[in-house]
């Protein structure tokens, strides 16, 4: 069997250094603190078998205890030294010091230096990180012969009888780990080499305690599993395939066989299974008020948000999607706005927001408004469009690639493309490429790097007679790649 020299043990660490300090924060929402610091890592290593990561079958594998304890170490609290792979959080036992500690030897790490307040923020913080998945977060120690994970949150890695390098700066957190679940194992974030921080504590429990359950570093400054802090502290494990990497992207990921990203949300809900679930976004239309009469153009205004950040906002009236706004890296906006079309129809408007998050929950706003006024028959409205209840509703789509159209909404393509041969329903295509279209239509460029697939047989374009076919056809195409006009009539 082939092996793997895997990392048994990943920490979190800050860093000291001003240049690396000065990685630029766009979350104006996350805390500035002037101790953050650049994390670096501490690794050590074991040889384990090989090991798929791509996700995790609780069925198959077992899962794990869904207890995880917070320990604040009140009084202190001592752990013994114990072999690679002997860890044991109901006998205080870890290997991490081993190496630097005699095995059987003893440390002790002193109490959470912070106030009650911050440990109950962390522990808020924490249980909506965490909220996705079926764990439970204990701020009492689970009875004896209970199986759990322990997240130590105390104490320093000197503590914990780690030599800290200097060039290396402060090791905030270390958890054994191994690429796949390790249960009723301690990990440890040093809650006292930190600042009075909840919301960075947050991140590194979440960080140590997903290390335990297999995760590995990722290059994606909103996972618990980055480094990174230039998207705030508040982060979130991630329905989305990021790149590995704890310094600098790493081609392929540690873990995994040679996959090149990480779906952490995906992994910890194969260990544990769906829990209460995270919440939708928060959703308030503002803008236009409800029944209000509306402009030819008018805006469509909403404040969204979620503690995850949003990932779409979509737009529809009358059922047509009319905009997306995309964001990304959870981002912390909260004002969309969507201009309406001078050629929306008149009617009324029937108007739906959607709000999304990463885990695709959404939230609905709708409010109904008036252009103009409500229609009373068919011929009022707009081409592939029905009166229906005062409001002039979109139809669905009927028309095939190459069938003639006079509006995108008639085409199953959702594209109606121009050209001087009239109009058509097209996809596109990347011209140059054998195969682009399907048989019967060629891919005719529209700019230097996109085409449309265009039916061969619309007329006496292709009909070339003379001395060069290969010339004509060239000269065709450029025409007809001149007057071509890509057109979304959206409405
Ligand atoms: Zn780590």
């Amino acid at each position: 069997m082939r092996t793997l020299i895997l990392v048994s043990a990943v920490a979190l660490v800050a860093f000291s250094s001003s240049a690396l300090a000065e990685t630029p924060r766009q979350n104006p929402t996350a805390p500035s603190d002037p101790n953050q610091s650049f994390p670096v890592g501490f690794q050590d290593f074991a040889e384990i078998g090989d090991l798929d990561h791509t996700t995790y079958d609780r069925e198959l594998n077992g899962g794990a205890s869904n207890l995880v304890w917070i320990n604040p170490c009140r009084g202190g609290c001592t752990f013994t030294v114990v072999n690679r792979g002997q860890d044991d959080a109901q006998n205080n036992e870890t290997s991490i010091p081993a190496g630097e500690v005699p095995i059987g030897g003893r440390v002790t790490l002193s109490e959470f230096r912070f106030e009650q307040d911050t440990y109950d923020t962390a522990i808020e913080c924490l249980r909506e990180v965490w909220r996705p998945y079926d764990i439970e977060i204990l701020t009492e120690e689970p009875a004896p012969g209970v199986i759990h994970h322990e997240a130590v949150l105390a104490g320093t890695a000197t503590e914990l009888g780690i030599q800290e390098n200097s060039d290396q700066g402060q090791i905030l957190g270390i958890a054994p780990s191994i690429c796949t679940v390790r249960d009723n194992v301690p990990s440890f974030s040093f809650a006292n080499a930190h600042p009075d921080n909840p919301i960075q504590l947050c991140w590194t429990l979440s960080h140590e305690i997903g290390h335990a359950f297999g995760l590995e570093h990722e290059f994606a400054c909103e996972d618990p599993m980055t480094y990174l802090t230039q998207c705030g502290f508040r982060k979130f494990f991630r329905d989305a395939e990021l790149p590995c990497g704890a310094f600098e992207q790493t081609p392929n990921c540690f873990c995994g066989g040679g996959k090149q990203t990480q779906n952490t949300h995906e992994w910890l809900l194969g260990v544990f299974g769906p829990g209460v679930g995270a919440r939708a976004p928060e959703l308030t239309l503002i803008s236009p008020a409800a029944d209000a009469v509306v402009d030819e153009r008018y805006p469509i205004l909403v404040d969204a948000s979620d503690i995850r950040g949003i990932d779409r906002v979509e737009f529809y009236i009358n059922d047509l999607l009319v905009s997306t706004v995309e964001e990304s890296n959870g981002s912390s906006d909260t004002g969309y706005l969507f201009i309406t079309s001078a050629s929306q129809s008149d009617g009324v408007q029937n108007i739906e927001v959607r709000a999304y998050n990463d885990l695709e929950l959404v939230t609905t706003a709708t409010v109904r408004a008036l252009k103009g006024s409500a229609c009373t028959s068919t011929s009022e409205c707009g081409v592939n469009e029905e009166c229906s209840d005062g409001a002039c509703t979109v139809l669905p789509p009927t028309i095939e690639d190459g069938g003639e159209c006079t509006i995108d909404t008639q085409c199953l393509s959702g594209e109606c493309t121009d050209s001087s041969q009239g109009s058509r329903c097209t996809t596109g295509c990347v011209p140059g490429i054998e195969g682009a279209c399907a048989d019967g239509f060629e891919c005719l460029p529209t700019s230097e790097v996109d085409g449309v697939c265009w039916p061969t047989d619309t007329g006496g374009g292709c009909s070339v007679t003379g001395n060069s076919r290969a010339a004509s056809l060239g000269a065709w195409m450029l025409g007809l790649a001149l007057v071509i006009a890509r057109r979304r009539r959206r409405r």
